[in-house]
Parts: structure tokens; sequence; C-alpha cells
């Protein structure tokens, strides 16, 4: 059948839910208003930076899973397009089940994702891709037995948690109760499982975004990202790779994201050493590393993500060598001020983004800024120049913040 896109607030309009609403999520939304989709933002709190630009907005705890399908039955979306792992998967398997909704890519991918070691066995245990050694612990006793079987330096993590929260590079046994305390209080969830992987010495890391679309799996140019405290500060694209390297990481995220299904992109990660390619994770959405596409490429991951959704043409075509590094500042509290976006844009070809983020304190990127150029050296160059003179105050401390 022809694909009809509705108009919004109309009987017929294309509708889609998304849960969590942060600085991806408001991308993402805002492609779909580029083409008169209905859109409904979800998180755990209000003024997210999704709901800024959605049409309706609903603060829930989406690890309920009957608000979850509550708020389906009472939105009747199209579509529901999670942006964070944090969601009962059940609820969205239910709504898969009923048909209530299309959950992208599906419940499986997400549920499989959800947390490190659903992907991980899937990735090595069941379709026989590389990665680092690695083995889960419940307990700290687990995670010393397996520790000493992997050798040190090895990295502890929390299986459900992001962007480094809970993270520790372990140089040696008498590390390993403090790396099991901090998986346990930093973590998404208290008393959880961790994975412990041995220490890869990688060239540099990519993530391959990989979308699967109504005409079969497209690839981005590879983008190259740094890493610090496991939190993601610079990324670029393209990442220059040996053609045998990139063929790998291709076969493999085909591999993986045919295996998990569903229409939308996918941000696959890799470690790279020599032509040795080692899948390391998978997120079945766009990816934070992948920002730096909304001035690379034609059509940016988010846009790539809807188009592949509602089924419609691809083209990740690369426009120009380009880097993103983000702006961020913690412990601000509410209602943060921004001097120097003037100072940062008169940067060559530079773009900032500001996320509009309501509070500071927790959420500690709070914008990015996006630069392209000749070459990718000079491109990150330009970012992170750009990001360096953006400057994050407390509420009422700028001129006409007083209160
Ligand atoms: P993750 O949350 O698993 O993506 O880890 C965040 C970052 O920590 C990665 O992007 C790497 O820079 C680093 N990292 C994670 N696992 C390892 C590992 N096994 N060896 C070396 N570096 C790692």
């Amino acid at each position: 059948m022809a694909l009809r896109l509705g108009t919004p607030l109309s009987r017929d309009a294309t509708r889609l839910l998304l849960l969590g609403s942060g600085e991806l999520g408001k991308e993402f939304l805002i492609a779909a208003q580029r083409l008169g989709v209905e859109t409904v933002a979800a998180d755990r709190y209000a003024d997210a930076p999704a709901m800024q630009v959605a049409h309706r907005s609903h603060v829930i705890d989406m690890m309920d899973p009957a608000a979850l399908v509550a708020l389906v039955q009472y939105e009747r979306p199209h579509f529901v397009v999670p942006e964070i792992e944090a969601i009962a998967t059940g609820a969205l398997a239910e709504i898969e089940e009923r048909r209530l909704a299309t959950v992208v890519p599906s419940s499986r991918a997400v549920q499989l994702t959800m947390d490190r070691e659903g992907i991980r066995r899937l990735a090595a245990e069941e379709l026989g891709l590389p990665t680092s050694p690695y083995a889960f612990a419940g307990s700290l006793e687990e995670m010393e037995t397996a520790a000493h079987r992997l050798g040190f330096p090895c990295v502890v993590k929390p299986v459900m948690s992001s962007s480094g929260k809970g993270q520790s590079l372990v140089g040696g046994a008498d590390a390993l109760s403090s790396a099991w305390q901090e998986a346990q209080t930093a973590g998404r969830v208290g008393g959880q499982r961790v994975i412990i992987e041995g220490f890869v010495e990688f060239d540099f890391e990519i993530t391959l975004l990989t979308i699967r679309g109504a005409s079969g799996t497209h690839f981005c140019p590879a983008i190259g990202h740094r890493q610090e405290l496991g939190d993601y500060v610079e990324s670029w694209q393209p990442q220059p790779l040996a053609q045998r390297a990139l063929q790998k990481a291709q076969e493999m995220a085909r591999a993986v994201t045919d295996d998990l299904g569903g229409r939308g992109i996918f941000g696959v990660e890799f470690f790279v050493r020599g032509e040795e390619v080692l899948f390391s994770e998978l997120s079945p959405r766009p990816h934070d590393t992948g920002l730096v596409t909304l001035v690379s490429q034609r059509q940016s991951e988010f846009d790539l993500h809807l188009r592949a959704i509602l089924g419609l043409p691809l083209d990740p075509g690369f426009i120009r060598p380009a880097a993103s590094a983000v702006i961020r500042a913690g412990g601000l509290g509410w209602g943060p001020v921004y001097s120097g976006v003037p100072e940062a844009l008169q940067v060559p070809e530079s773009t900032v983004r500001l996320f509009g983020k309501p509070n500071a304190g927790k959420l500690r990127r709070l914008g990015v800024a996006l630069a392209s150029a000749e070459d990718v050296e000079t491109a990150r160059e330009r970012a992170r120049r750009c990001a360096s003179v953006v400057h994050v105050h407390p509420a009422g401390v700028e001129a006409g913040r007083k209160s």
C-alpha cells in the first residue's frame, strides 16, 4: 500500500510516541515535525528536551508496564519509539502482541539491548562475533573469580548503565571491591549484575550507524569517537579505517541487526586494532556519537531513523568531514544560563545545539558544538574550540537573570 502521511492533530494524523525525551529524541522529533508527524514525548521528568518540541508530553514512570500500556491506549500512536534503555520491555511486547502500535525497531531488539548481557550473549555466543573476553557476575566473589581468570587490567560495568556510570578500569585485585561498590551505587538500578571485560588496547573505536529500511540495509561512513570515563566527549566522521576492517564491521553490523529485525537506525560500536575488529555494543536507536551527522550528512541519523520507520527512501549521502564536541557542566542546578555562544559561532563552519535541559545537576551533557572542514583534523579542532568558549552558569548569575 502506498504510504500516506496525515495532518497532525487531525483524524488521519500519523502519530508517534517517543519514550525518553533527551537531546537525541529532541532532534528526532524535529525531523518528525518536518514531515508533519504528530509527536508525543514521554519521560520521567517535566520539560525534558524532546517534550519542548512535541505536540504533547507526559511525565510517566517508563519502568511501570501498566502506565506504558495505558499511555499507548490513550494516545493511540502508530509508532512507539524508545530513546532510552530503561523501559518496561514486557509492556512493549504486549503492545506489539496486541497490535496497539509498531514498536521501533521491535520489542525483541529493545529487550535484548536493555542490558549488556542480552546483546553480548547474542553477539558473542549465538552469532559468534569477536568481542573482548568477558564474564558476568552477580556477587563480589563471582566477580573476583572472573577477574582473575580474565586478568588485569579489566573493565567492570553494571549490566544496566549508560554514559560510563558505574564503570571502573581495574588495575589489580585490590581495586575489585571498590569497582563492585561503584557498579552497585552508580548503576541504573541497585543490586545488579556486572560485566567484567578484558581491557582492549584498541587503535580507535567506531560507531557504525546501520539503517534497516524498506529497501534493505544501509551504512553511514564510520564515526570515530573519544570517551572520557566511559562518556563520549568528541566524535568525528569519517574515521579512516582499512577497507578490510570496514568490511568486517559492516558484516558484523548486518548480522546482528538482521537478527534483531525491524526498521530503524542502530548504533553499532566496535573496537579496531589493525585489521582486527571487535564488536562492543549496540543501541537500536540514534547514537550520541552520531550527533555529528547533523552537519556531515545530507540526512542526519535522526532523519534516517524517521525515514526507515516510515518506510521512506534513505540517502545517508556524506557531505563533508565534520566533528562534534560536547558542552558539559554539572551541579549547577535548575535553569542554567549560557554565555559565549556569539564567540562560538564565529568559528568557521560551526553551529551549536543547546539541549534546553531544565536541570544541570545530574544531567551533565547540556549541548554540543558541531563543525565541518576540508579534513577531519580541522573539523575536530573547530568543534573543540567552538565548545570551549560556551560557558554554563547557575541561574540568576548572568546579567538579566538576577533574581
Ligand atoms: P561502554 O559503556 O561499554 O560503551 O563503554 C564506554 C567506553 O569505555 C567505550 O567506548 C570505551 O572507550 C571504553 N571501554 C569499554 N569497555 C572497554 C574494554 N573492554 N577495553 C577498553 N576500553 C573499554
